[in-house]
């Protein structure tokens, strides 16, 4: 946009794709559209879980090809949400409620990871705050929902999925780049953890060629999880409010502090 640039508005929460230091460096402001697509992806993040452990992707194909013949007791099987415990990587907005929404599915136990402890946000699924480690280690279920940064660029890594349990699911809808692709292929390939569900991936779209893609047990959408036509209208509608705002020099409705 040059050197005229003032205002930045995004349609999205995430701020990862943003050159941070040079914004600041010439006052640029943005706005950003928090809250508003919480639920959505929340419950996108549910359903990819679901879609995951139970397998219905494959089992849909199943019914397709004529795969499905007689009925036998362990044709399909998966892990259920029933007294499991379930790991939250951040447990911020979109983490809390995916916790909201998993807790009536019988989840016995909830743990989180993030720079600290949250104990009003955990109280009311009565979370346990872990290092990240213990996490991967005693989760039947991993839902990453944490901000790309720094910190957590390649956190989900060899050592991660190597302390995962072998019956343990892995799901991903924050950012592709939370992941190290190539080391959850190798767990997903060699049955180190039961099944992946991704909303994201590096890079975006993911070439149709890739490998994760050749993988039964890993289920992957094209970063989808705002998109309600409700959300998404929201959303659209923030956005120009806060880009507007912007440039008449007043409080946008969400300003990124910088
Ligand atoms: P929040 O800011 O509310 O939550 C982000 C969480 O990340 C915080 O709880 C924070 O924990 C945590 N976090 C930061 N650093 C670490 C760390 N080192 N380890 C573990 N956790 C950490 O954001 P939202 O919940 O609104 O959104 C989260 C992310 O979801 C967005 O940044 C975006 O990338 C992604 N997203 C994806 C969508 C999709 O379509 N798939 C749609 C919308 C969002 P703490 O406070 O302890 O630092």
């Amino acid at each position: 946009a040059g050197p005229g640039l003032k205002v930045i508005s995004t349609l999205s929460v995430g701020f990862d794709h943003l050159a941070l230091d040079e914004i600041k460096k010439r006052g640029i402001r943005v706005g950003y559209t928090p809250d508003v697509l919480t639920d959505a992806t929340a419950e996108l993040s549910v359903a990819l879980l679901l879609s995951a452990c139970r397998r219905l992707p494959e089992a849909a194909e199943q019914v397709r090809s004529g795969g499905w013949t007689t009925w036998k007791p362990l044709w399909m099987c998966g892990h259920g949400l029933s007294d499991s415990t379930v790991g939250i990587i951040g447990l911020g907005r979109i983490g809390q409620a995916v916790a909201r929404r998993l807790k009536p599915f019988g989840v016995r136990k909830f743990l989180y990871t993030g720079s600290a402890p949250k104990p009003e946000s955990a109280a009311e699924f009565g979370a346990e705050f872990v290092p990240l480690t213990r996490l991967a280690e005693e989760s039947d279920f991993v839902v990453v929902t944490c901000a790309l940064t720094p910190a957590t660029q390649g956190m989900c890594n060899k050592d991660f999925f190597g302390r995962m349990k072998k019956t343990s699911v892995f799901v991903n809808t924050s950012r592709g780049a939370v992941v190290n692709q190539q080391d959850l292929y190798e767990a997903l390939a060699h049955g180190h953890i039961a099944a992946a569900g991704l909303d994201v991936t590096t890079p975006e779209p993911l070439p149709t060629d890739h490998p994760l893609l050749s993988l039964q047990n890993c289920v992957i959408l094209p970063h989808i999880g705002s998109a309600t036509y409700a959300t998404r209208s929201t959303m659209a509608v923030l956005a120009a409010r806060n880009l507007l705002a912007g440039l008449r020099g007043e409080p946008m409705p969400h300003e990124l502090s910088l």
